[in-house]
């Protein structure tokens, strides 16, 4: 008989990267909710919006897609423009895979150290940006957004 831990360790999948997020190197506000980010765990407005929480789950960044984990870091236009900083280098700017891409390499850990905290700042702040658009009603352009990730990482 499977134990109460056992039935939960099945339902969360176990990812490779996780000593990646939780270094010395990156801001700790960054990296807890890169943590979230990274596993999905965001109550977004997809998820609101089913509990009948949400009056709808359109993405507060573009006001056109379905505002969830896929849609905000990887497919918004808004969140591209932002996330295009890592496009060049890593090829994807989806959690999951970047994490994934950095953890395979082979780089020394000054250069794994930036990386990973330029993706926990990007992240960090594309939310961030969301729930000011939630909260304010304010909405940076993507450039002057980058401009404070660059600033900050
Ligand atoms: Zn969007």
């Amino acid at each position: 008989m499977a134990s109460g831990y056992d039935l939960l360790r099945d339902k969360f999948q176990t990812v490779q990267w996780h000593k990646l997020v939780w270094n010395s190197w990156c801001v700790p506000k960054h990296q807890f909710m890169g943590w979230f980010i990274a596993r999905e765990a965001l109550m977004l407005k997809d998820k609101l919006y089913a509990l009948g929480i949400a009056a709808d789950d359109l993405c507060l960044l573009c006001g056109a897609g379905i505002e969830s984990h896929s849609h905000l870091f990887q497919t918004c236009p808004y969140s591209r423009k932002v996330l295009s900083l890592f496009d060049s280098l890593a090829g994807t700017t989806t959690p999951d895979d970047l994490l994934s891409w950095i953890a395979a390499r082979k780089f020394s850990d000054l250069k794994t150290g930036v990386l990973l905290c330029a993706a926990m700042a990007l992240y960090y702040h594309i939310w961030m940006q969301r729930n000011r658009v939630r909260i304010e009603g304010i909405l940076l352009r993507p450039e002057i957004l980058k401009e404070v990730i660059m600033k900050e990482s």
